[in-house]
């Protein structure tokens, strides 16, 4: 309120203050939307999406997850829903020689540093203790037809344009997955439920998309890329103007100690890492994209800032890469942090939503407040 009167007897007295005055008013309407994200909604959306285990490619636990995700987008407005179909074969184990990679270094160009402490995947259902979960994840994946959902905000006066928003509805490790990908999977429903608004209005398009069999080797987005990229500009698809992926929103305790265990704590300085790939195509497109992102944690996330790096690696935003910008949020950077075992629960029985704390779930709730404040600039998003 305070800011409104300074910003209107400024204007009232030099005319030159205008340009401001609009600022303020863009300003003002960014305010307003990052205040209808909610921890407890956050928080719910979250727990809703752990009641189907870990959400594994394949199996039905995975199919009636995309059907609720489906429900849940339809009932917050976001009522242009489609699904992507695809079919999915594992590759078989390769028989060659073993291709041997330098461990030295973190995937995708980054340098690791300090104490690295061991990553997998749980294969083993005996180590998960709690029988209901075990019981839950229990039903094997099977080749074949896969789905995945979208909706769409349509633009007012670009909306034969369109920024892709997304996150991984799949997960593994005998879990619940709640943090991979519960935390980037809710991030996306609760800004297609903010932005859906009845209010709410945008220049440009806003595809919200939840992508399936990331786990396998990023086979849904791939997909979409491979059905969908010739199509844009036709009234089927609209234009690419950037892709941003949500993968691991939550955990940020910091490097793992000499004894390979990790502060039960969130750490005081977590913060938001927003990747882009320094070898892609659009790198230097990807990279302004990515200082946007920044500009709006700083100017409109609560708690925590976030930091830019150029090794996004292992993520549905990589299909996109040489095509249009892309880049991705997570709650490290993958390859040197989160590669070094900087999350415990990763792919893990542990990442149960059960795990985490208010401080974890704020650190999510921070990169959906980044994410909803920077679309909302880059869409030209109005209240009515
Ligand atoms: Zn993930």
């Amino acid at each position: 309120m305070r800011r409104l009167l300074v910003t209107l007897f400024a204007g009232l007295i030099i005319p030159a203050t205008l340009p401001a005055q609009a600022d303020s008013t863009r300003d003002s309407i960014i305010v307003r939307l990052v205040a209808r994200l909610d921890l407890e909604r956050y928080k719910a959306t979250i727990k809703g999406l752990t009641a189907f285990g870990d959400r594994r490619q394949g199996t039905d636990r995975n199919r009636a997850a995309v059907d609720w995700i489906e429900a849940q987008l339809r009932s917050s407005g976001c009522s242009n829903v489609a699904r992507l179909k695809y079919d999915y074969q594992p590759q078989p184990p390769n028989q060659g020689p073993r291709q041997t990679r330098d461990t030295s270094r973190a995937s995708s160009g980054g340098r690791y540093r300090g104490i690295r402490a061991r990553t997998g995947v749980n294969t083993d259902s005996l180590k998960q203790p709690d029988a209901r979960v075990r019981a839950l994840d229990a039903q094997a994946s099977t080749p074949g037809a896969r789905e995945e959902v979208y909706c769409t905000k349509i633009g007012d006066t670009h909306p034969d344009e369109m920024y892709i928003v997304g996150g991984h509805m799949d997960g593994i490790g005998w879990g619940e997955a709640a943090n991979d990908d519960g935390s980037g999977t809710a991030l996306v429903m609760e800004l297609a439920r903010v932005l859906s608004s009845p209010d709410v209005r945008t220049d440009r398009s806003i595809r919200f998309v939840l992508w399936n069999n990331e786990e396998t080797g990023l086979n849904g987005s791939r997909a979409y890329v491979d059905q969908r990229r010739a199509l844009q500009g036709t009234k089927d698809e609209p234009k690419w103007l950037g892709m941003i992926q949500h993968d691991m929103m939550l955990f940020d305790h910091g490097m793992p100690r000499a004894d390979g265990t990790l502060s039960p704590d969130q750490r005081p300085e977590a913060d938001v890492n927003i990747e882009f790939q320094s070898s892609a195509k659009f790198a230097a497109e990807a990279q302004q994209l990515a200082w946007v992102f920044q500009r709006a944690n700083e100017k409109y996330a609560t708690d925590y800032p976030a930091s830019v790096g150029s090794h996004m690696t292992n993520t549905d935003s990589a299909p996109f890469q040489d095509l249009v910008p892309a880049i991705s949020l997570r709650e490290s950077e993958r390859g040197t942090q989160i590669g070094a075992g900087w999350d415990p629960n990763w792919h893990q029985p542990t990442d149960l939503y059960a795990t985490y704390h208010d401080a974890d779930f704020r650190l999510g709730l921070n990169a959906a407040q980044t994410t909803l404040a920077a679309l909302a600039g880059l869409t030209g998003a109005t209240l009515k």
